[in-house]
């Protein structure tokens, strides 16, 4: 199927809309089995690309404050603020360290009842729940010197978004799995109601990426546009009813900030007002300062699927991963790194 698409004349593009993807794409060359009338797009999907620069310099504002331990998935370590990151500052002597669940930040925070514990939390449906669920075990077990930094994203109305954008070039949706775990298929039902545009939840092996972009050619040599499921060894319709619970209890949706690309309806969550004591922006009264993007860094075009890696002038010149300057190109499921590593 995928090879009788090579006999049509225009391209078909594919937005894969998650880091995860992006890699798997990479990684296994995914793009050469291809033939060249299918384009695979990557999309905003990233969880640390999408973290605004001025969260960074918040986390770094928090670990300056003596006493204060800033506890992060390692991915976060590296990801430029508008002066400096995480890892110079936990060079110049700041207590940062890095934590392989939200649950060990709760417990750092137990043998350190002097200290305050400060989770940076970020990322999408996909981690949100479970750190929804430290909150409420600290709130459960007394655990007062615990909080959050909160900036979850939501992801369906980032693909709104890119929807909207005139000139955008997407033809389908190759939809994130794990984010679809959590939340199901159903809200990604205005893709193909509202602008007639196909939808494949896909795994992360090679045989599910190529399964699903069949999947998509299919419809669209039918004339179809559908939300379908490829994952379905993890993915209901409906989702996952008691993380979306969990979710429900202890955050609320909120326009949220996207690195890049700027303000986004409805677009992020953060603790709602029955868990707010654990919001570290609260607790130390943080004032949120505007800071501007690197220098010429075109992650937000990258992200909105409107410009590809090498468009960027920085690429692999001033901008590498071991010294990267947007975050596209430090994270490990950002668009620039996978194209900078694997070509
Ligand atoms: S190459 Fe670097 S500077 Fe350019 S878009 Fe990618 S991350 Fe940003």
């Amino acid at each position: 199927m995928i090879s009788q698409l090579s006999t049509q004349n225009s391209k078909l593009n594919i937005m894969e809309v998650c880091g995860t993807h992006t890699m798997s794409i990479a990684r296994h060359g995914l793009k050469k089995l291809l033939p060249p009338t299918v384009n695979l797009i990557s999309g905003p999907g990233c969880p640390i690309c999408v973290t605004p620069v001025e969260y960074i310099d918040l986390a770094i504002q928090l670990s300056s404050i003596n006493d204060v331990i800033v506890t992060t998935f390692g991915d976060m370590y590296n990801v430029p603020g508008s002066k400096s990151n995480m890892a110079k500052e936990h060079a110049k002597g700041s207590d940062i360290r890095i934590v392989y669940s939200s649950h060990d930040s709760l417990d750092i925070a137990e043998y350190n009842p002097k200290k305050e514990v400060v989770f940076l939390g970020v990322g999408f449906e996909t981690t949100s729940p479970t750190i929804a669920a430290t909150i409420l075990a600290a709130k459960q077990r007394k655990i007062e010197n615990f909080s959050v930094l909160p900036m979850f994203k939501v992801i369906p109305p980032a693909l709104k978004e890119i929807l909207n954008i005139k000139e955008r070039k997407i033809d389908a949706f190759l939809l994130p799995g794990h984010v679809s775990t959590i939340i199901g298929s159903k809200p990604y039902d205005f893709i193909s109601r509202d602008y007639g545009i196909p939808g494949v939840i896909s795994g992360f092996e090679p045989q599910d990426i190529l399964n699903s972009v069949d999947m998509i050619i299919a419809q669209i040599k039918s004339n179809r546009a559908k939300i379908e499921i490829q994952y379905k060894r993890s993915v209901e319709p409906s989702g996952n009813k008691t993380a979306q619970n969990i979710l429900k209890k202890v955050y609320k949706i909120v326009d949220s900030n996207w690195r890049g690309i700027g303000k986004m309806p409805k677009s992020g969550m953060t603790l709602n007002k029955d868990f707010e004591e654990f919001d570290a922006s609260k607790r130390f009264k943080l004032k949120v300062k505007k800071a501007p993007e690197p220098k010429g860094c075109l992650c937000g075009k990258v992200l909105l699927g409107l410009k590809a890696p090498k468009d960027c002038a920085l690429f692999g010149n001033a901008c590498t991963p071991g010294d990267p300057i947007g975050p596209c190109m430090v994270s490990s499921e950002g668009t620039c790194a996978a194209e900078y590593k694997y070509g």
